[in-house]
């Protein structure tokens, strides 16, 4: 552990904050996929620190516009990003440490308030990542050519790169149709958390829900939804608040497979493995739905 690095870091925060820092302890934090995370502490004050390589700076300034513009929406709380940049190799991004453990049924309702904040298009002013892959936000009119050309058609191109051809021929298919499953409905492009699975909400020692660690753009807040049901869930209180403020329209559970063969496919993609046989069903279950 280079204590060069913290004292950059440290040096950083103190500029930014304009009070006196110097790392007095720091802890690992387990529980991210990507990452080396850490509370550091000193002066009185707390950060949650998060490192990698420095060719990775992108993906934290990517997180750092994230959480600003989920904080711009005022809906649910969300770590303040405080600065970024590399030291010694590494690059970092700094943010407000928050102590969680509380509890808090207030999500769902929340979640439903981010979901109304809405953009003409569909998209986002700039790229970013989803886990370390890079994630297209290019602006479209038309939600289904963005669901097309920028999720589904970009995970299965590097797909098709690793070598699973018979999945790319397949995937081609559907993505072909997709349009077949927006026939009676007509999302909104809303501002969505983007990789909201069970890791990446918390409740604070206050009672607050955090988001955290987001992949945001505005797209059909039905993806959003989706992605809670991928890996382990919400608690159910969660459904029923969302569903008692905005509740989700017909077709939606067809339409969870088709969003969430996104994260499969990303999943394939980075650790390969069972995720073939996932994504191969779901991309069968999805064109077995079809009319011709
Ligand atoms: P990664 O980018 O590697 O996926 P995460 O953003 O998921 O990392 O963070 C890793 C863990 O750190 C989370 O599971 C959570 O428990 C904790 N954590 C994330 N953000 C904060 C924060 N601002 N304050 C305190 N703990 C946090």
């Amino acid at each position: 552990m280079s204590h060069q690095k913290w004292q950059t870091i440290a040096s950083h925060i103190s500029k930014t904050t304009g009070q006196a820092f110097q790392v007095q302890s720091e802890h690992t934090i387990a529980g991210g996929c990507i990452n080396s995370t850490y509370h550091i502490e000193g002066n009185g004050q707390n950060y949650f620190v998060k490192l990698n390589n420095s060719e990775n700076l992108d993906m934290f300034e990517a997180e750092a516009a994230g959480l600003t513009k989920l904080a711009q929406a005022d809906a649910i709380k969300v770590p303040e990003p405080l600065c970024w940049g590399t030291a010694s190799g590494h690059a970092y991004l700094v943010m407000e440490y928050i102590p969680f453990g509380g509890e808090s049924s207030d999500l769902g309702q929340q979640l439903a308030a981010q979901h109304q904040t809405t953009y003409p298009q569909f998209g986002w002013y700039r790229d970013n990542y989803i886990g370390s892959t890079p994630q297209i936000n290019t602006l479209e009119n038309d939600w289904v050519t963005f669901w097309q050309k920028h999720r589904l058609g970009f995970q299965i191109n590097l797909a098709a790169q690793q070598g699973y051809t018979r999945l790319h021929r397949k995937g081609q298919r559907l993505i072909a149709e997709v349009g077949q499953f927006f026939s009676n409905y007509q999302p909104q492009p809303s501002l969505l958390h983007g990789d909201l699975w069970s890791g990446n909400y918390a409740i604070s020692k206050n009672g607050q829900p955090v988001i955290y660690d987001p992949a945001v753009y505005y797209g059909d807040r039905e993806t959003d939804i989706a992605m809670t049901e991928l890996f382990g869930g919400f608690p159910k209180r969660f459904y029923d608040a969302y569903q008692e403020t905005s509740p989700l329209e017909q077709g939606y559970t067809t339409r969870k497979t088709l969003y969430n063969l996104y994260h499969i496919l990303n999943h394939l993609n980075l650790f390969g493995g069972s995720y073939l046989r996932q994504a191969e069903n779901m991309i069968a279950s999805l064109l077995s739905e079809l009319r011709y």
